[in-house]
């Protein structure tokens, strides 16, 4: 009898204590739940849900998963950071579209790129104050084509040219050639050494056996007094400087015509569309 009491009560903390009931169908019994099984996964906009059974009874239950996470595209550049701007990208979710716009820290600028946006500084600083030789001295040797004029108009640059300003828009490149462009507000007087131009070449039409010293004279005659009597415009756009290094120097590339005319008003910009056009009416 004491066997069998103790039997018995082995048996019982067995069953209690593996939960499972032996009376299957009986609402008394402990359920031994199986372990939770993704239904649906969830989403960004849905719920997903999962379920789990009784092995017993074989009860299902089924509840809800919380809201996944998004589904980010790759991050795409809005706006490129510079050295002197931050920059803007975004993803989205390629489920419910949210979008997500992060700023992109400005570049720095590396040791090389700092002596290339100097030489930009200093050919600048050269122009305001119409200092030809400073000026020269900024290009890499070789580099000619277009020159700054020294006498009978250069009053004009050396008087208007103060209202030359800039600011550093990006820097690019490594090595020894960098690029730097720059956002110029300068002196523009186009007009009037287009119409200079243009109105001295018609004069040359009815005179035809006139030197080119004469000629020359009148254009910076017409020239002068067309800026007298102008409206003393000044005109802003990006500027783009290639900087090599040169020996141990920074110096700007070529001498262009858009480089020279940021010290001379649209001189040259202006005398080669005058040209260009007076040679079309013949063409
Ligand atoms: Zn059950
Ligand atoms: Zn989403």
């Amino acid at each position: 009898m004491k066997k069998i009491l103790s039997l018995l009560l082995m048996l019982t903390l067995m069953l209690s204590a593996s939960a499972v009931s032996v009376f299957a169908g009986d609402e008394s019994h402990v359920h031994n739940w199986t372990e939770w099984t993704t239904e649906k996964e969830s989403t960004c906009e849905e719920h997903g849900s999962e379920y789990r059974y009784c092995d017993v009874c074989e009860q299902y239950e089924h509840r809800e998963l919380p809201l996944g996470p998004h589904d980010w595209s790759a991050w795409k550049t809005d706006e490129a950071s510079t050295p002197y701007k931050k920059g803007a990208k975004s993803r989205y979710c390629i489920v419910c579209e949210k979008e997500e716009i992060k700023s992109v820290a400005k570049k720095k600028l590396t040791a090389n790129q700092k002596k290339a946006v100097k030489a930009v500084e200093t050919y600048l600083k050269a122009a305001k104050s119409y200092n030809v030789k400073k000026m020269d001295a900024c290009f890499k040797k070789g580099s000619k084509n277009y020159g700054y004029p020294t006498e009978k108009i250069n009053w004009i640059y050396k008087k208007y040219n103060k209202k030359i300003k800039w600011s550093m828009v990006d820097v690019k490149g490594k090595g020894s050639t960098i690029t730097v462009k720059v956002k110029v507000t300068r002196p523009d007087f186009y007009k009037q050494a287009y119409n200079a131009y243009y109105e001295t070449f018609d004069w040359a039409m009815d005179h035809l056996n006139a030197s080119s010293s004469k000629l020359g004279n009148k254009i910076l005659g017409k020239y002068n007094t067309k800026v007298k009597n102008c409206t003393k415009k000044t005109s802003t756009d990006t500027v783009a400087f290639t900087i090599v290094k040169s020996g141990k120097k920074w110096k700007i590339k070529a001498k262009t015509r858009t480089i020279v005319d940021i010290a001379t008003a649209f001189l040259w910009k202006g005398s080669e569309d005058a040209t260009d056009d007076f040679l079309d009416k013949f063409s």
